[in-house]
């Protein structure tokens, strides 16, 4: 498939329309079926380094205090929510354990990582390789980074684990909860930008569009 930077399709009724540049603030919508096609990412595209970058200070502290405190065998233990997922593993709940991973670990940090190194690559004027791929990646990550399905994936992970454990109503769970917030943010951020963001110094400087060759 090719990619066409200049024009837009319509999620809602498939209809292609040219790209027209939007002033500040502007939405355009499908005139056939409404569904919003575009909308002026001015100052969302300024915060969503420093949300990305904030988020990614969240994760590490959520993931690095103890959530839960377990009793195996007598002795009482605190753990992360890592070590927790583990437990849930030994305790027989392969399939709850690895839900929880993927939703409230693998997924998050990876739509982050992956938003980090776009970010900063095309702050520097610059394409990153593999660019087609991690924005495409992006697109696919995006119904699993859904701040619904990381609250859910928290949320099982907590009911399970209070039959066994203990919920420390401490930083880690705090750190969760902000992380909630700042990801509402973050994932609310279309990865179609991205094309425009790569391709707008093209435009302006009329240079050769080697990116769009399939
Ligand atoms: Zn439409």
């Amino acid at each position: 498939m090719r990619e066409v930077p200049d024009l837009i399709a319509c999620e809602g009724c498939d209809a292609l329309y040219r790209k027209v540049s939007l002033r500040r603030g502007e939405i355009a919508h499908c005139p056939r079926c409404g569904t919003e096609l575009d909308r002026d990412a001015g100052r969302q595209r300024e915060r969503i380094l420093p949300l990305t970058v904030a988020s990614l200070i969240m994760f590490m502290i959520a993931n690095s205090f103890p959530i839960v405190e377990i009793e195996l065998q007598g002795l009482r233990s605190q753990t992360t929510l890592f070590g927790a997922v583990l437990s849930l593993t030994t305790e027989g709940m392969s399939l709850v354990a690895m839900l929880v991973l993927a939703t409230t670990i693998l997924f998050p940090l990876l739509q982050l990582l992956f938003l980090l190194y776009l970010l900063l690559s095309l702050r520097k004027q610059h394409r990153p390789a593999g660019f087609r791929w991690l924005v495409r990646a992006m697109q696919n990550l995006r119904p699993w980074g859904m701040v619904e399905v990381f609250l859910l994936g928290v949320l099982v992970a907590v009911v399970k684990l209070s039959n066994m454990a203990t919920v420390i109503p401490g930083v880690a769970l705090w750190a969760f909860g902000v992380l909630t917030v700042l990801l509402t943010a973050v994932v609310s951020f279309n990865p179609r930008h991205f094309w425009q963001m790569a391709f707008a110094g093209d435009d302006a400087s009329g240079k050769d569009h080697k990116g769009i060759s399939p």
